[in-house]
């Protein structure tokens, strides 16, 4: 290879390498520009969303929090109902801190991802406890209570605090590796999408910044189609340019999860009483109720399924196999539980570990949706009781997407 040899005083100029290349966009926007096109079209675009605060007034740490925390994997229509029935039942976070785990986690069924519920409720203890029931307003301090992690503690800081940080979700990762045209894989290139976004001033609006880019992934910038033609970065954006965004962001392939099996039991009691059970508080669906199972394994077989309960054959004296199965997929594995069912005289007690649950009582279980889905195989109407119809939201609110 050779170099030449530059005037004196300046560096030789290596020639480049196709990463580098890649890394360094022909003409990089300015960052003082962007943001006040976006900001621009925030204020005239922005949505309305029950734990948003109204234009110039600060958004309330709590609501902020909250609803970040039900957003995690999850739509903003599935939210809406959630976020309204526990801000009537916990209209402060001291009083969710005060409430008993299963009120949450009754409150949350339905919602999924139930680790979620348990850390809100730890992380509402957390910060009634070391914090006197306010939030803190550093991203160091809000990083340090359970369940909060990066992205959530930008959110908070950026969106309740102004603190000028941007939070990178799905939504804002796609607007801004369009926008740059980022060639690097994610995950790998968050660092360099982190350094991008970084680049960007809030101009003293963090939080309206912060949820501008929000609503613009949610939005305009959508996964499929983007109504470019609408985006307030639609000049300075280099995927629209090249006329291919919806190839942005560029991912790695995903691996995907073992399929594990396994078999459910649903044994109803002469009076119509369920046989449940709670799942142990730490790992997959903690604290969770759930009809007997076996374990979940990729070589679980349905033969002498009752091998595999103890105390289950003692229950009913016989045990039907209903066909077909039941599939849920979790983040990182894909279920098939195959459903038995049993009809239990009147009168058998539960063995231990287990308890009855009268039919009425059901929608009421924290019963996560695989398990709704087990009761639905069996013909038992799973579903959870519905969001207070006139619920009183303790203040306005802001939101991210
Ligand atoms: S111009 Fe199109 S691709 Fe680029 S940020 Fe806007 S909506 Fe997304």
């Amino acid at each position: 290879m050779t170099v030449a040899v530059p005037p004196a005083g300046r560096k030789p100029r290596l020639p480049r390498t196709p990463s580098a290349a890649r890394l360094a966009p022909a003409r990089r926007p300015d960052a003082a520009a962007l943001t006040a096109a976006l900001l621009g079209w925030y204020d005239r675009h922005r949505r309305v969303l029950p734990w948003r605060a109204p234009a110039g007034v600060r958004a309330d740490p709590y609501a902020v929090w909250l609803s970040e925390i039900m957003l995690q994997q999850t739509t903003v229509k599935a939210v809406v109902p959630y976020f309204r029935t526990f801000t009537a039942a916990f209209p402060t976070v001291r009083d969710l801190a005060a409430a008993e785990l299963d009120s949450v986690l009754r409150l949350w069924a339905g919602l999924g991802y139930y680790a979620r519920a348990r850390n809100l409720h730890a992380c509402a203890r957390a910060v009634a406890e070391r914090h006197g029931g306010v939030f803190p307003g550093t991203v160091d301090a809000l990083r340090a209570l359970p369940g909060i992690g990066d992205y959530t503690a930008n959110a908070i800081a950026a969106i309740a605090f102004d603190v000028p940080v941007v939070p990178i979700d799905g939504n804002v990762e796609r607007v801004l590796t369009r926008l740059h045209a980022l060639e690097e894989e994610l995950p790998g290139g968050k660092p360099r999408l982190r350094a991008l976004a970084d680049a960007l001033e809030p101009a003293g609006r963090a939080g309206d910044f912060a949820q501008a880019l929000m609503d613009l992934g949610a939005t305009i910038c959508t996964p499929k189609s983007p109504a470019c033609v609408l985006c307030p970065w639609s000049e300075p954006c280099a995927a629209r340019r090249r006329g291919d965004p919806e190839g942005f962001p560029r991912k790695a392939p995903k691996k995907e999860g073992t399929l594990r099996r396994g078999a459910a039991f649903v044994a109803v009691r002469g009076d119509g009483a369920v046989l449940v059970r709670s799942r142990p508080e730490k790992g997959l669906l903690g604290g969770m109720t759930e009809v007997p199972t076996t374990a979940w394994s990729a070589d679980f077989s349905p033969q002498n399924a009752l091998d595999h309960a103890p105390g289950l054959d003692a229950v009913a004296p016989g045990w039907r196999r209903l066909p077909g199965v039941v599939t849920h997929v979790f983040t990182h594995f894909p279920l098939e539980l195959f459903v038995f069912v049993a009809a239990v005289p009147a009168g058998v007690d539960a063995p231990a570990g287990t308890r009855w649950v009268a039919q009425g009582d059901i929608a009421g279980e924290a019963f996560p949706n695989v398990m709704r889905k087990v009761l639905a195989h069996a013909g038992i109407d799973p579903k959870p009781a519905p969001p207070d119809p006139s619920p009183r939201i303790s203040k306005p609110k802001r939101s991210p997407r």
